[in-house]
């Protein structure tokens, strides 16, 4: 179901930078906000967790830059999971008036200068990527991808059928490209089927909601039941289509699952959060799990992430989506405009002392077990 070009099209365009613009007026919007509230681990740094001596295995993940995050086994390095960066970041003064007249587009040459500088997420780490996780189809997280596919000659992008839609037209990636809408788990009777990346990892996706953006506005709302001729013109061109988390499985020698990565990137309702429990309480359990939570929009929805980190009791809470994506990611980080990062810094600490971490991009969670 999508809008013919003409006037749906543009009073949707209208009512997006409407809502773009009254989000302005509240006053935590103006402002990003100060990273030290949630202590980031420094680029090119490598910060290690895991209660294990001897330590069996592990895995690294490298954040690459707002919610994109590299996963690379420590038994196996050709079996690599990414789920998208976002390097364009349009500003907000570009969304509410240069998308209009100009549309958005992959910025090249900053993508390309991020991926040379961010020596963690090699373009020889980026060729052995078997999996690119996609969560759902916003700009922030699909705008990019499209640009970085000659870089990840070996990956299959998963995702809902709208994400597949809308990258129907990236030549790079043909023959690449996975709907996960018929293997999803969605609740604890129908709990999915995983899917094999690698000799040593497995990958299941899991039915997730997606917060309101802004009041009780997601942008973008809407699916993409066609393959599209061109990439969207503008940010509100890509829509939010399913929304899935994903468990990434690495396995033991033995076959069991040694690390668990439970990964989203959107804030999500109680029920939602219940029924996505109870999918990977059907799982084979794992020696360690980290779950990644999304910090954007975290106050829009209630319980999050307090009830899910009571559900799953993960070893180890990795912060994605917390830096400033209206902020070019070549100026120091700074907390995204709309949340109360001492709020959720808070949260986290209350249910999980100090067993969590914000990494900047280029930074590295070593998670051993
Ligand atoms: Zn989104």
């Amino acid at each position: 179901m999508y809008a013919p070009v003409g006037v749906a099209t543009s009073w949707r365009r209208l009512r997006h930078t409407a809502v773009l613009a009254l989000g302005l007026v509240g006053c935590h919007w103006v402002r990003s906000g100060n990273p030290a509230v949630v202590a980031p681990v420094a680029a090119a740094q490598v910060k290690a967790v895991g209660d294990c001596a001897p330590c069996r295995d592990s895995v690294d993940i490298v954040a690459m830059g707002v919610h994109g995050f590299l996963m690379v086994p420590w038994r196996d390095s050709t079996e690599l999971v990414m789920t998208p960066p976002s390097y364009t970041n349009p500003t907000l003064p570009w969304m509410l008036f240069g998308n209009w007249l100009l549309g958005s587009h992959p910025n090249s040459a900053r993508i390309e200068r991020r991926l040379r500088d961010l020596s963690a997420a090699s373009f020889n780490r980026l060729a052995q990527v078997r999996a690119v996780l996609v969560g759902h189809g916003h700009y922030d997280h699909l705008m990019d991808l499209p640009y970085l596919a000659p870089y990840l000659p070996n990956a299959t992008v998963y995702g809902s059928s709208t994400v597949v839609n809308m990258l129907a037209p990236a030549r790079g990636f043909a023959g690449r490209l996975r709907s996960v809408d018929s293997s999803a788990g969605i609740d604890a009777s129908i709990p999915g089927q995983s899917i094999a990346i690698g000799r040593t990892v497995t990958v299941r996706a899991i039915a997730w909601a997606h917060a309101p953006n802004i009041g009780s506005h997601v942008i973008a709302r809407g699916e993409r039941t066609t393959p599209r001729t061109a990439l969207p013109r503008g940010v509100f061109g890509w829509k939010l289509g399913r929304v899935y988390a994903y468990a990434i499985d690495i396995l033991d020698a033995d076959g069991l699952v040694g690390g668990r990565i439970v990964v989203h990137d959107a804030a999500a309702p109680p029920d939602v959060v219940q029924r996505a429990a109870a999918v990977i309480g059907t799982f084979p359990a794992a020696r360690s799990t980290t779950l990644i939570i999304t910090a954007a929009n975290f106050d829009q929805v209630p319980q999050y992430p307090e009830l899910l980190l009571t559900l799953l009791a993960p070893t180890h809470v990795l912060l994605g989506h917390w830096e400033d994506f209206f902020r070019s990611p070549e100026k120091p980080e700074r907390v995204v405009r709309g949340i109360r990062a001492r709020t959720l810094a808070d949260h986290l600490t209350r249910v999980q002392g100090s067993r969590w971490t914000a990494l900047n991009a280029g930074a590295t969670l070593r998670v051993r077990w």
